[in-house]
């Protein structure tokens, strides 16, 4: 095997900005280009980082997308703007939510019209440049050929296997191997001589324990419910209010019930985008109008006044939920991480030269190496720009 380089530029120790960078033989591939859940995109020094390490945005190859989150794919306009002009691959479950996720971005977080404008002009060109692959196809592309892996974090997530010279580099991107009904369980990749295994660290240190079933969430709901207060599902990730409508809907149907339920009209949209729409269309289900809340969430009960107020509030009106009247939990726990011991079963299966975590707060990265399974050589954490040659 000839060297690779492994270059994390964003959100290897923390999570948000997610950004790594690959040199393999002579292909330079950059999986995800995120955007931090606090930042806007001017400024934006992750572009700055990616073109200083590349020497120029042209030397770049691919942009691999691993899913539709912001952390994950946020900064990419940004990237065209920049000049970028070669080609983006994801599933197209991911290609078709990033629109809900750009269209957040140049209604509300660029400085002014003018500039909103522009930036909806790239990203029209993005989506021209903006490819998607299917689970069993293969990408070839200078010496190297890359294929994707169901992650199981959200609908459409894909991990990819980098392949050179009979060796491999896996990437997990965020992953799980909870049963979630919209994106079923992560698929471990069967590779040879795994040299590097890239792995989601968010949930390193949990063990998957602490989650309310769904029957527990639903009582309170009721309860709530019967004492008239009103319940909110607050989903703050693209995708995870679909997979809580469904679950829902299904602890429902058990218990024969009929509930209101009202959701932000994207999320049935991004129903239908995943193929779920009809299981929500034979819901007891009233859609709100809800057009200013763009990061979806549903709530059980009457839609409040305040609900058709700016986005602003809609954050306001959260804070002030039952939860934090009642020492209940309402949230649906949905596992979209993989915690420790499924990260030492994907260890076991993939059996890697190396592990890196990323997308992991640098404590937790320290605190794994009591992990017991882990060879201590095995578990490091990158610091952004700290180049690793394999
Ligand atoms: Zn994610």
């Amino acid at each position: 095997m000839k060297e690779f380089s492994f270059i994390p530029l964003g959100g290897a120790n923390s999570i948000g900005e997610s950004c790594s960078l690959f040199e393999v033989g002579n292909a330079r591939i950059l999986v995800d280009v995120g955007l931090g859940f606090q930042e806007r995109p001017f400024p934006n020094n992750l572009i700055s980082r990616i073109d200083k390490t590349l020497n120029g945005l042209g030397n770049l190859d691919l942009v691999l997308i691993t899913h539709a989150h912001r952390d994950h794919l946020g900064s990419i306009l940004k990237l065209m703007a920049n000049g970028y002009k070669g080609y983006i691959y994801s599933s197209k479950i991911t290609r078709q939510l990033a629109k809900y996720v750009f269209d957040d971005i140049i209604s509300d977080d660029l400085p002014n019209r003018e500039i909103a404008d522009l930036y909806a002009h790239y990203a029209s060109y993005m989506y021209q440049q903006w490819h998607s692959f299917d689970l069993g196809d293969r990408l070839d592309i200078k010496d190297i050929t890359i294929w994707p892996f169901n992650a199981g974090h959200i609908a459409g997530s894909f991990g990819y296997v980098i392949e050179y010279d009979s060796s491999s580099i896996v990437i997990t991107g965020d992953a799980s191997l909870y049963p979630n009904l919209s994106s079923g369980i992560m698929n471990f990749p069967n590779v040879e001589n795994c040299e590097l295994l890239i792995c989601d660290g968010t949930a390193v240190n949990k063990m998957g324990t602490d989650f309310l079933s769904d029957e527990a969430v639903v009582d309170a709901v009721e309860i709530s419910l019967d004492k008239g207060e009103k319940v909110i599902f607050p989903c703050f990730a693209l995708g995870k209010d679909v997979e809580t409508l469904l679950r829902l809907e299904r602890e429902i149907i058990r218990r024969k019930k009929s509930f209101d339920i009202f959701a932000a009209q994207s999320t049935f949209e991004v129903a239908s985008v995943i193929g779920l729409g009809r299981n929500l269309s034979k819901m007891k289900c009233k859609v709100a109008e809800l057009k200013e809340i763009t990061s979806p969430g549903i709530f059980v009960g009457r839609v409040p006044k305040q609900f058709c107020t700016p986005k602003s509030t809609y954050y306001d009106y959260l804070d002030i939920l039952p939860s934090k009247k009642s020492p209940i939990s309402h949230y649906f726990s949905i596992g979209t991480h993989l915690n420790s011991a499924q990260i030492e079963l994907l260890v076991d299966f993939t059996k890697p030269k190396r592990t890196v975590f990323v997308h992991t707060p640098e404590r937790d990265i320290n605190n794994s190496l009591t992990l017991s399974h882990f060879n201590k050589e095995k578990v490091n954490g990158r610091k952004n720009g700290k180049r690793e040659d394999v």
